[in-house]
């Protein structure tokens, strides 16, 4: 039996997470599904967006599966997704992008794996008013905090046969902090001559992704670069809703799409959730189910390839309940 802490989320999180779980039940393993609630209405029931129980669920079950909430802009409370991640230290954020067939895109032979930190950077959330007519962040990089996600991103490279490692940065700007960075990535780089290594400025990187994305195999970077980079190679493949995403820590893995609570569709059954689908199958690799994760990527790539049941976003009219049931009938077959 596998426990899995489930939380629905909010805006189309509800929808999405129901499409995944139905899909993941439809491999035949046995999970047995905890579900927690997280966001905005959590805080008159419970007095926080993010409550105790939600957080020690995850930290008994040691994995779950989530679907997005909703952060408020400037002000309001602080994000919640953000707080799962720094509460339980999930440093790693893992996002691949690839193509799938009949995705149209303007890209063919995509296939990257984002390893973005996940605790540090301007994400610490240190910042204050000077005054009234100025503000202040503070960027945080530790030497633990760059080693363990630089080694996660080699170490994953090695067992995940890629070829090529590229640590993202701005150092010719941030001395200090993306510096450090930098540093650690070329020394690390020497511990693995079997991988290919490069450092790229992080804006140059974006040129050349949009231009021969198929150059590149992993990329490791700091909280706000791969924030930004892997919606970037998301758009590459067709999307924020095919784009999955992992937040890895030392004993809990959260799996969650990269996109938000998309409240412009929520609750019309339109969202895609292929990208919680996915997650889903990064899920199912983690916890040593790899037939299953293929099996259910095959089922998508068959819905996917059929073209008949597609959601909004990638041309087709399909509801997010109808492709969930057509992917579970691949599986079934
Ligand atoms: P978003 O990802 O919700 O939406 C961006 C665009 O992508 C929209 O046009 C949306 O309709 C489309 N889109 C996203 N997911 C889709 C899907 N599954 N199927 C079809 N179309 C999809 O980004 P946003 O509007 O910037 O954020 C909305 C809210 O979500 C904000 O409050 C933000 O803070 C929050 N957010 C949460 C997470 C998370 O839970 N991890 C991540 C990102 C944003």
């Amino acid at each position: 039996m596998y426990e899995i802490t489930l939380i629905p989320g909010d805006g189309i999180g509800p929808e999405v997470s129901a499409a995944a779980r139905l899909v993941l039940d439809a491999t035949g393993l046995p999970f047995k599904w905890q579900v927690e609630q997280a966001g905005e209405a959590q805080i008159a029931a419970c007095g926080t967006p993010l409550p105790e129980r939600t957080l020690d669920a995850i930290r008994a079950t040691g994995i779950a599966l989530k679907g997005p909430i909703t952060t408020p802009k400037g002000s309001g409370f602080r994000s919640v997704n953000v707080a799962i991640r720094k509460e339980l230290d999930l440093y790693c954020n893992l996002r691949p992008a690839k193509n799938y067939p009949n995705i149209a895109t303007p890209f063919t032979g995509v296939d990257i794996v984002v390893v973005r930190e996940n605790t540090e950077d301007l994400y610490a959330g240190i910042e204050h008013m000077v005054g009234e007519d100025a503000a202040e962040s503070i960027k945080i990089f530790t030497r633990k905090g760059c080693e363990r996600i630089l080694r996660y991103a080699f170490d994953y490279a090695v067992q995940n046969g890629r070829r090529k490692v590229t640590a993202v940065h701005k150092a010719n700007i941030m001395k200090c902090t993306d510096g450090l960075f930098l540093d650690i990535a070329r020394q690390m780089a020497t511990e693995y001559p079997q991988l290919e290594f490069e450092d790229m400025i992080v804006d140059a990187l974006c040129m050349k992704l949009v231009q021969t994305p198929q150059r590149y195999d992993l990329l490791v970077l700091p909280n706000l670069y791969g924030d930004i980079v892997s919606d970037l190679c998301a758009g590459l493949v067709g999307g924020l809703g095919v784009a999955p995403g992992a937040n890895i820590g030392r004993d809990i893995a959260v799996f969650e799409a990269i996109h938000g609570s998309s409240l412009r569709v929520a609750g019309q059954n339109k969202a895609n959730p292929t990208a919680l689908i996915l997650s889903g199958v990064m899920l199912l690799r983690h916890i040593g189910e790899p037939a299953a994760a293929d099996a259910v990527e095959q089922a998508l790539i068959a819905v996917f390839r059929e073209g008949k049941t597609l959601t909004y976003d990638l041309g087709g009219s399909a509801g997010t309940d109808e492709f969930a049931r057509a992917v579970a009938a691949e599986l079934g077959r």
